[in-house]
């Protein structure tokens, strides 16, 4: 058996954890995250053929784990986090364009596969059901409802969610409030960042901890970033199997997580051609890859809410993998889609071929329909991040029909859902968590 892998900082390499404790922990002590060491290398013979999502996270994932207090239990963190496929699908227009679909979980997003692995996890290190452990969600949509459907009735967890009123898509407050028992949403008279902040303060409170042990579950974590890695091994060795050539792959980007993920994957040595990301008009990552220094700015509202972003969290691990600014601008192309073309691209893709992108798909599925155009033909996957239905108010409108729902998604949106208003101030969320806390010691 290989030594125990450590993990660092990106801030400080001197910061030392084991993975259970980097996964319990969510950011290091010094605000950095937490990357391993090393990256591990594999070869696609260390892969079983025919096997399923969860058999290839379980052999991809075992030298993050081996030396761990979890590593025996990572084939049934795998099966029980992955019980839903991501198909690898040609679309019938070109036969080497295909599409990475990750929306078949119960929220009909991506984001099922790293919340419900970190779930796996995190009931395995922790399940004192006398004092539970609170994990904190800002949330602008996709976050909150998965986290919750992963966490919904684990004993010795509660889930709280912070959404800004008025700004997430009704089916997604619907989904937020719709779990009950030990999730809770909370809809907060502000915006987004209003919810982080909240969140952060709530974290970094001592005596509130003392209380009320917090937790958070952001995209940061490592237990959401290494299993989104499972599903880029399993469709490249699936296309390498077949084609003996690399799988080349463009992923609509916004906190950098998911691509990150098939960042990884390459750098480990499985068969992943060129990487692409794929950004909404906001243009932190096409600026820093065209050769500006690195700026964080303010984000800008777009079709693709869930890329949102104007600081990306996980450039600190994309400067760890690669630290030398022009070794990281060779290994990757970063694009802008604005809105109009984000539009026409699920419009014409809806009248020409019949098929329905979410906004996010749709910013990749236009950087490829551009690379066509110009005459490439190599095998290129789009990643599709969500289902359309989850994003009706804009797909509908463009595509003049309605959208068939997945029956998950249906399913929470039978059910009743309620949302407790809260004041966008810090004292409000810490109030609320002190009587929750003073509820249960009573019970
Ligand atoms: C979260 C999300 C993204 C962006 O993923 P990152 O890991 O933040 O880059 C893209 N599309 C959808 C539908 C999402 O929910």
């Amino acid at each position: 058996m290989s030594a125990a892998l450590r993990y660092l900082s990106t801030r400080n390499a001197n910061t030392h954890a084991t993975l259970s404790e980097a996964i319990a922990a969510g950011l290091a002590p010094d605000g950095g995250l937490y990357v391993p060491e090393r990256l591990p290398t594999l070869s696609p013979e260390d892969f079983s053929a025919g096997g399923t999502l969860a058999d290839t996270a379980a052999t991809l994932l075992s030298p993050f784990f081996a030396g761990d207090a979890l590593a025996g239990e990572l084939p049934a963190i795998c099966a029980e986090a992955l019980t839903f496929p991501t198909p690898l699908r040609a679309l019938t227009h070109h036969p080497k364009t295909l599409v990475l679909e990750l929306f078949h979980g119960p929220t009909a997003a991506f984001k099922d596969v790293g919340a419900r692995f970190l779930a796996a996890c995190l009931r395995r290190v922790r399940s004192d059901a006398s004092n539970p452990l609170t994990i904190l969600v800002a949330t602008s949509g996709d976050t909150g409802a998965a986290v919750a459907a992963a966490f919904h009735r684990q004993p010795g967890i509660d889930v709280v969610i912070l959404y800004p009123d008025g700004r997430v898509s009704p089916r997604q407050a619907h989904q937020l409030g719709c779990f009950g028992d030990n999730v809770q949403a909370l809809r907060v008279q502000g915006r987004f960042d209003d919810c982080q902040r909240m969140v952060k303060a709530a974290l970094n409170d001592a005596a509130l901890q003392a209380q009320s042990p917090l937790s958070s579950a952001n995209s940061i974590s490592l237990g959401r970033l290494l299993p989104q890695m499972s599903y880029y091994a399993h469709a490249s060795l699936a296309w390498w199997r077949e084609h003996r050539e690399p799988l080349n792959l463009i992923v609509p980007t916004g906190n950098l997580g998911n691509a990150l993920a098939v960042v990884w994957v390459r750098a480990m040595g499985l068969p992943i051609g060129a990487i692409r990301l794929a950004c909404n008009a906001n243009t932190t990552l096409p600026d820093f890859f065209a050769g500006e220094d690195y700026t964080p700015r303010q984000a800008v509202a777009t079709l693709a809410n869930a890329m949102d972003v104007g600081a990306p969290s996980n450039f600190e691990r994309l400067q760890w993998t690669y630290p030398d600014n022009q070794a990281l601008r060779a290994q990757f192309r970063a694009q802008s889609v604005d809105d109009r073309t984000i539009a026409a691209t699920i419009a014409q893709h809806a009248r020409e071929h019949d098929e329905v992108f979410c906004p996010h798909t749709a910013t990749a599925l236009h950087l490829l329909d551009q690379y066509r155009a110009a005459g490439d033909d190599l095998p290129w996957a789009v990643v599709a991040t969500a289902h359309p239905a989850k994003f009706e108010s804009v797909v509908e409108p463009l595509i003049g029909r309605s959208v068939d729902v997945p029956s998950a998604l249906a399913a929470m949106l039978q059910r009743s859902a309620s949302a407790e208003s809260m004041s966008a101030e810090d004292g409000a969320l810490r109030g609320w968590l002190l009587d929750k806390a003073a509820q249960h010691v009573e019970i």
